[in-house]
C-alpha cells in the first residue's frame, strides 16, 4: 500500500508562480522524484567547496610557469608573460598538434577557434576542421570539461603567444605536454594545496546557507554522503572551514555526514576501484571491514559501497560538478541518479534576461534570410525558364519575353541585396549576443543556433542541474522535479 508523503503539499509539482528566482532555479533534463531518494551524495571540490576561480587559477599558472623555466628550459620570460585568467570556459578542445584551441556544438562541428589568444578566421577554421570529421577521442586532441582544468588552457594559450614572439618555431605538442606535466608536479609537490589550506577563505567561497541546506535534506530522512577525489588532511581542513560552525546542532562537519570516503579516485570509483581502506587516529590506513559513521575512508569501489547502503542505485542522487568524473561515469556505469554543478549557470541566466529581445530579433532574421533565399531559388528557376525559351526562339526574341526577363533580374539584384543587409545585421547581432555571454567563446551551452559540446553533455548526462548546491534550499527536499515535455524538431 502506498503511504501519503509526510509532506504531501510540498512534494506537488510547482507551478510557475511558485518557482524561485532564476538564479536559485534546479533546472531538469530527466524527471526526479526526491521522495524516492534515500542517499544523496556530494563531490566536494568545487561542488560543497566553491573555489574563487580566479584566485585558483592565477596560484596554478604561476607556480607551473615556474616549474616550466626551471625543469624544462623554457625562457625566462614566461615568467612575466601576460595571461587571461577569463580566456578559456568549459567545453573546449584543445588541439595539441595545431597549438589551437576550439569550441564545438553537439556535431563536433568547430564554431569557433583561437590560436593561442587570437582567434582564427572562419577560412583558416574551414581548412583545419571542416573539411573531415574531426575525430575528438584521439591523443591529438585534449578536452577540458573542468574547471580546475581551465589554467591549464590560459597558460597555453598565453605561452604560445609569448613563445611565438622569439623567432624558433613552436612545438605546440610539447608545449602542451609540458604545461600539463608541470601543473601535476606543482599539484603533486604540495606547495599549493599548502597554499590553499593556510589561506582558505581567499580561495574558497563560503556559503552560510551550505549546513542549512545538508540540515533540510537531513530532517526528511536522507542520508547524506562525501565522495571526493581529494585526500583525508585536504577534505577535513576544507569541510571544517565549510561546516565546522555552520549550525550547532552539529558540533562537527562529520555530523552532517553518514559516510565519508575521500582518495576516491573518480571515475575509476564507478568501474573497477579498489578495496576500502580506514584512516586511523594517527592518519595511517588499515582494510576496512564495514562502512561506518564518524569514520572516514579512502579508495572504494561503487560495488561495495552500494552493498553496504542497501539499496537500489536509482535510490541514490549524486551531486558532482564534473562531466566525466562524477556525472557521465555514474550515469554509464550505474542506475544512480545525477545532479550537476555548473557555477557558471549565474552568468549565463543573466545574460539570457538580457538578451530574450535580442535573441528574438535574431530568430526573425534567421527567419526571413530563409524566407528570402527561397524567394531567390524561385525568381533564379524562373528567369531560367525565361531564358530556356528566348534561346528556343533563335535570337527574335518576343517582347514579352524580354520584359520578363529584365523583371526577374531587377528582382533577383533587389533580393541578393536585401539577403545581404539582412545577413550584415544578422551577424552583426549575433556577435553581439555572443559577447554578451563571453567575450571570447559566447554562451557555455550554446555554439551558435546550435547546443555545444559542453550543453550536449549536460543534457546528456545530469538529471538536473543548478549554479550551486544551497539552491537545493529553495525546494522540499521531496519535490517531485519534472522534466519539460522533450520536442523533437517535428513537434515544434
Ligand atoms: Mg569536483
Amino acid at each position: 500500500m502506498q503511504l501519503p508523503l509526510p509532506l504531501a503539499a510540498l512534494s506537488l509539482p510547482t507551478d510557475g508562480s511558485i518557482l524561485p528566482p532564476p538564479s536559485h532555479r534546479i533546472f531538469v533534463n530527466r524527471s526526479l522524484r526526491m521522495d524516492r531518494i534515500e542517499w544523496v551524495g556530494f563531490d566536494m571540490d568545487y561542488t560543497l567547496a566553491i573555489y574563487r576561480q580566479d584566485q585558483m587559477d592565477r596560484l596554478s599558472i604561476e607556480a607551473t610557469a615556474k616549474k616550466m623555466v626551471e625543469l624544462k628550459g623554457y625562457p625566462e620570460h614566461l615568467l612575466d608573460m601576460e595571461y587571461r585568467t577569463d580566456f578559456p570556459i568549459r567545453g573546449l578542445l584543445v588541439d595539441r598538434k595545431q597549438g589551437n584551441i576550439l569550441k564545438m556544438d553537439r556535431y563536433r562541428y568547430v564554431k569557433r577557434a583561437y590560436h593561442g589568444m587570437r582567434e582564427l578566421s572562419i577560412e583558416e577554421r574551414r581548412h583545419l576542421y571542416h573539411t573531415k570529421r574531426l575525430r575528438s577521442g584521439t591523443r591529438r586532441y585534449h578536452w577540458v570539461d573542468t574547471l580546475y582544468g581551465l589554467s591549464e588552457i590560459s597558460l597555453y594559450a598565453a605561452a604560445i603567444d609569448e613563445l611565438e614572439k622569439d623567432d624558433a618555431p613552436v612545438d605546440f605538442e610539447r608545449l602542451f605536454d609540458d604545461v600539463r606535466a608541470c601543473i601535476d608536479l606543482a599539484h603533486r609537490d604540495g606547495s599549493i594545496k599548502e597554499e590553499i589550506k593556510n589561506h582558505l577563505p581567499m580561495y574558497v567561497k563560503k556559503d552560510l546557507n551550505l549546513g542549512p541546506t545538508l540540515h533540510k535534506l537531513r530532517s526528511a530522512g536522507k542520508r547524506i554522503f562525501v565522495l571526493t577525489n581529494s585526500y583525508p588532511e585536504m577534505t577535513e581542513a576544507l569541510m571544517d572551514y565549510l561546516l565546522g560552525d555552520a549550525l550547532p546542532e552539529y558540533p562537527s562537519w562529520q555530523n552532517y555526514f553518514d559516510l565519508v570516503v575521500t582518495a576516491s579516485a573518480k571515475p575509476s570509483f564507478f568501474l573497477e576501484g579498489d578495496e576500502f581502506l580506514e584512516v586511523q587516529e594517527d592518519g595511517s590506513t588499515k582494510p576496512a571491514t564495514k562502512l561506518e559513521r564518524g569514520a572516514i575512508y579512502m579508495h572504494g569501489n561503487i560495488h561495495d559501497f552500494e552493498e553496504h547502503l542497501g539499496v537500489k542505485g536509482d535510490q541514490i542522487l549524486y551531486v558532482g560538478d564534473h562531466i566525466y568524473g562524477d556525472v557521465l561515469r555514474a550515469k554509464k556505469e550505474t542506475a544512480w541518479r545525477t545532479a550537476m554543478i555548473v557555477q557558471e549557470m549565474d552568468v549565463e541566466l543573466e545574460a539570457l534576461s538580457r538578451c530574450t529581445e535580442a535573441m528574438d530579433r535574431s530568430d526573425n532574421l534567421h527567419e526571413a534570410r530563409a524566407t528570402l533565399l527561397h524567394e531567390l531559388r524561385a525568381r533564379q528557376a524562373a528567369l531560367k525558364e525565361v531564358q530556356r525559351a528566348i534561346d528556343a526562339n533563335g535570337g527574335s526574341t518576343p517582347t514579352e519575353l524580354d520584359v520578363a526577363r529584365v523583371r526577374h533580374r531587377k528582382a533577383i539584384d533587389k533580393l541578393r541585396a536585401r539577403i545581404h543587409a539582412t545577413e550584415d545585421e544578422m551577424n552583426a547581432l549575433d556577435d553581439e549576443l555572443e559577447q554578451a555571454f563571453h567575450p571570447f567563446w559566447g554562451s557555455l551551452f550554446k555554439a551558435g543556433q546550435e547546443v555545444s559540446s559542453f550543453g550536449d553533455q549536460v543534457e546528456d548526462y545530469a538529471c538536473i542541474y543548478t549554479s550551486c548546491v544551497t539552491n537545493l534550499l529553495s525546494y522540499s527536499p521531496l519535490h517531485y522535479f519534472r522534466s519539460p515535455r522533450h520536442r523533437m524538431a517535428h513537434e515544434v
